[in-house]
């Protein structure tokens, strides 16, 4: 791919996959791991730049998933290529957990400033989403002197022993590994489009009550004592369960309960987090005040980096009590501060605008295809839920795994998410003119998956 002019649309020259697609793929089969939730469509990426993406065979596709919501900045971006090789020419790792350097606190004290746990704060460094969680579930427990979860169905908070006892968005991910490691009730979650309480749409949040209802007056007085739990674990938005943002109300309520019962709120952004959702944590379209935020992904724009932030009066557990080797690594460390920084100047402003652009878009193909049920998201957090009509709301998973190849084969990345959600979680350099050609790619795969 030319570093000079960026390509207008995909180019897609072999059959997909290529043949030194083909061979990769064959390779990976017979050595790496089965147990990779890999979809039907298989990419080889080769290099990337921005929001396009080349394969091993030279074809060329328009990103809208970044690398499952991670590429933040886009792929490769000048500055952070440049800020990791300074950096990796200077200092790659000394254990933070052991030694002191600049990075750590550098970040940390960022974090305070722009995270929605009131301050102050502190941070403790990881690898990870789900290493964040289980830092947030350790911090719990130490703070708390309590045992026990409230998370909710459809979340995904990780596939560790403390986070996958939270994760409940497929069975595959539970199944085989039997008693769960944590005590977690789970709870339905706000899912408006198809309200777990049946009590249909409305337009002031009122149904949202029936998960706040159903924690105080079904679990506290049956099974679990508010005493007892430590805390609450929810996503603003959901990501894997299928691109669903709750509503204010219910999250509010969430805040509420858990001030009542001296409860802490664990808000995992680890998807929806670092200007996905056109703010710079989705906690902040609904000024919600969390106790303890976990976030990944999108932090450093690729490098591996996870990270739990808490009040400062929760996070004063004692040395020995929670510490990772590689953790808040200098590189990862100096890749988080320039995407910060890139995020702040222009690209929180970029999700916003171009996200309501696409959700435009989107809602227009509404009216060409009755198999979209529903269009939703924050910022350039977008679900797209696909059904038999839009009268039964069926949901239609099988068309959707279509539409999400039929998407690749025309050179667009898109990843399900949820049982019959297209997940578009483009990176946040995405211009207007790169979404027209997605969405014209993305109309065309409608119409010939649901032929
Ligand atoms: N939490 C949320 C909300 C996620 O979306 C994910 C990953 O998709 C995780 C936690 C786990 O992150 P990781 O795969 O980096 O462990």
């Amino acid at each position: 791919m030319s570093t000079l002019a960026p390509p207008k649309r995909p180019e897609i020259k072999t059959a997909l996959p290529g043949p030194n697609a083909k061979q990769i793929i064959e390779a990976d089969q017979q050595f790496v791991t089965p147990s990779y939730p890999r979809p039907s469509f298989k990419l080889v990426a080769e290099r990337a730049e921005g929001v396009w993406v080349e394969d091993v065979d030279g074809n060329i596709f328009l990103d809208c998933n970044a690398g499952v919501a991670v590429c933040s900045t886009g792929h490769c971006h000048p500055e952070v290529v440049r800020a990791i090789q300074e950096q990796a020419a200077q200092l790659i790792h000394m254990c933070g957990t052991d030694y002191y350097y600049r990075h750590m606190p550098d970040l940390a004290r960022k974090l305070d400033e722009i995270t929605p746990v009131p301050r102050p704060t502190r941070t403790h460094f990881a690898n990870s989403g789900t290493e964040a969680v289980e830092t947030a579930l350790k911090l719990a427990m130490h703070a708390t002197g309590r045992e026990r979860f409230i998370a909710f169905f459809n979340s995904f908070h990780g596939r560790t022993l403390g986070s996958l006892s939270l994760t409940s968005s497929r069975v595959a991910q539970r199944r085989g590994f039997r008693r769960q490691a944590l005590d977690v009730t789970h709870v339905p979650y706000a899912y408006c489009a198809r309200c777990p309480f049946n009590l249909g749409r409305c337009a002031d949040g009122s149904c949202c009550l029936g998960g706040l209802d159903w924690i105080e007056n079904r679990l506290f007085k049956t099974t679990l004592p508010p005493e007892e739990c430590a805390a609450i674990v929810v996503e603003c938005v959901q990501g894997e369960g299928g691109y669903v943002p709750a509503p204010r109300e219910f999250l509010q309520g969430l805040r509420r309960i858990c001030d009542e019962h001296g409860i802490l709120l664990i808000v995992d952004e680890v998807q929806s987090g670092m200007g996905r959702t056109g703010k710079m944590f989705a906690s902040d379209h609904y000024d919600l005040k969390p106790d303890i935020i976990c976030i990944a992904k999108g932090i450093a724009s690729g490098l591996p980096l996870g990270v739990c932030v808490a009040r400062a009066d929760l996070m004063d557990w004692k040395p020995g009590a929670h510490a990772s080797t590689f953790g808040g690594n200098p590189v990862a460390i100096a890749a988080a501060l320039k995407t910060i920084e890139l995020l702040e100047r222009e690209l929180v402003k970029n999700s916003h605008e171009v996200g309501e652009y696409l959700q435009q878009g989107l809602r227009k193909l509404m009216g060409k295809h009755d198999c979209i049920g529903e269009v939703r998201g924050l910022g350039l957090m977008v679900g797209v839920e696909f059904v038999e009509d839009r009268v039964s709301m069926k949901p239609a998973p099988e068309l959707r795994d279509r539409i999400e190849h039929e998407s690749f084969d025309r050179g667009l990345i898109l990843l399900g998410a949820g049982q019959n959600t297209i997940r578009w979680s483009p990176p946040l350099v995405i211009t207007r003119e790169n979404i027209d050609v997605a969405l014209e790619i993305f109309d065309e795969a409608i119409a010939a998956a649901d032929a």
